[in-house]
């Protein structure tokens, strides 16, 4: 069976059975990690170790804080805005596809937010050329969402702005390599490329960090968290547990780039088949096609059904392109083996042969 959701998604086998070990001893504690105290010796090493893992794996400059929060990326459309608008109370926004136009309607609440760029008028199918973005020298930052999930829709290059650059990398990060201090802030759920649903990641520059509004709750401020190593109050423990075994992943498997080149060779395979096949199409500009959410349709769009039908009985699962879009979604993140795109890309072909 191959798993192809789009999040909460498939986790590393290994990650898995080191995490059934651990379940009710953790290194001989007696304790499983989800009973632990945040505030004890064992939990503290744990959050210590996947901190430095994440420093090492991104190259995170010494000015940059590392933040495990709850929220999700949701709740962090709101508070990117309340930790970040400061006296300037007005923002860019660069509207890609449904995540980012989710960020800046939340966004919205809080200030005057400007729609520097948009490729609503092409159907979300492109990343809007950055001569045309509209920025403004006044915002306290422009915001991008580097991959939209349930577009396919990715920025391959990250651009250098006057304003701090602030990103949702909730479906890409760690999936390639990225330059952070490019950016001001970025942020990401666990839950594709991470680890259980229930971690938010958040990663700030120094400079950002102490101009929250009043009315953010404390456990979101920004400032106050990294003032007080995250623990305001109680992180979600167990998942940065999680999100630790995969960080050491990672670097086991030869760190980012060597993760980059292997999600670039499987989404090309796929991309191939789909060009070269009129039973399907990809109707996203391929300057600015995900490498993590393949996005495509069935040529004839009545057939999608029985296509996703036929592709569940035969163990491929969770297929169904996002609602707003509908088609097929094939998300192919970290733990997505080579095998698992072969397989996917063979039952495409005797699916189209059979129903020509
Ligand atoms: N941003 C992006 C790019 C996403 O893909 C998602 C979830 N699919 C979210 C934000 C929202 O994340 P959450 O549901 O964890 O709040």
């Amino acid at each position: 069976m191959y798993n192809f959701s789009a999040g909460p998604a498939q986790l590393p086998k290994e990650i898995l059975n080191k995490a059934k070990e651990d379940l009710l001893d953790w290194h001989g504690s007696g304790m499983s990690v989800m009973e632990m105290p945040f505030t004890s010796d064992e939990y503290k090493a744990i959050s210590e170790r996947a901190h430095n893992d994440l420093r090492k794996l991104i190259n995170l400059p010494d000015d940059y804080h590392i933040l495990f929060l709850q929220g999700g990326a949701y709740a962090h459309f709101a508070l990117v805005a309340m930790n970040l608008l400061g006296q300037k109370q007005t923002a860019d926004y660069i509207q890609t596809g449904h995540w980012s136009t989710r960020a800046l309607n939340e966004a919205r609440r809080y200030g005057d937010i400007n729609i520097a760029a948009s490729s609503v008028s092409s159907g979300f199918n492109r990343i809007p050329p950055y001569e045309q973005w509209q920025l403004n020298p006044e915002a306290a930052y422009c915001h991008i969402t580097t991959n939209e999930t349930a577009n396919g829709v990715q920025f391959h290059d990250i651009p250098k702005l006057p304003i701090p650059l602030v990103a949702d990398v909730t479906s890409d990060f760690l999936t390639r390599q990225l330059d952070v201090s490019q950016f001001g802030l970025i942020y990401a759920s666990a839950q594709k490329n991470i680890g259980p649903t229930g971690l938010t990641i958040v990663i700030i520059h120094n400079t950002l960090l102490n101009q929250a509004m009043e009315m953010v709750p404390t456990v979101f401020n920004y400032g106050r968290q990294a003032s007080n190593n995250g623990r305001v109050n109680t992180p979600p423990t167990y998942s940065v547990y999680i999100a630790g075994l995969m960080f050491s992943w990672l670097l086991e498997q030869g760190g980012i780039k060597a993760i980059e080149q292997a999600n670039q060779h499987k989404a090309q395979r796929l991309y191939e088949f789909i060009d070269n096949n009129s039973f399907y199409q990809c109707s996203v500009d391929p300057s600015a096609r995900s490498i993590v959410n393949v996005c495509f349709e069935l040529t004839d769009m009545s057939r999608t059904e029985d296509f996703l039908s036929e592709a569940s009985k035969k163990g491929f699962v969770n297929l169904k392109g996002h609602g707003i879009r509908g088609g097929v979604r094939v998300s192919l993140y970290n733990a997505m083996p080579i095998e698992g795109v072969d397989a996917l890309v063979a039952f495409m072909k005797t699916y189209s042969a059979s129903q020509s």
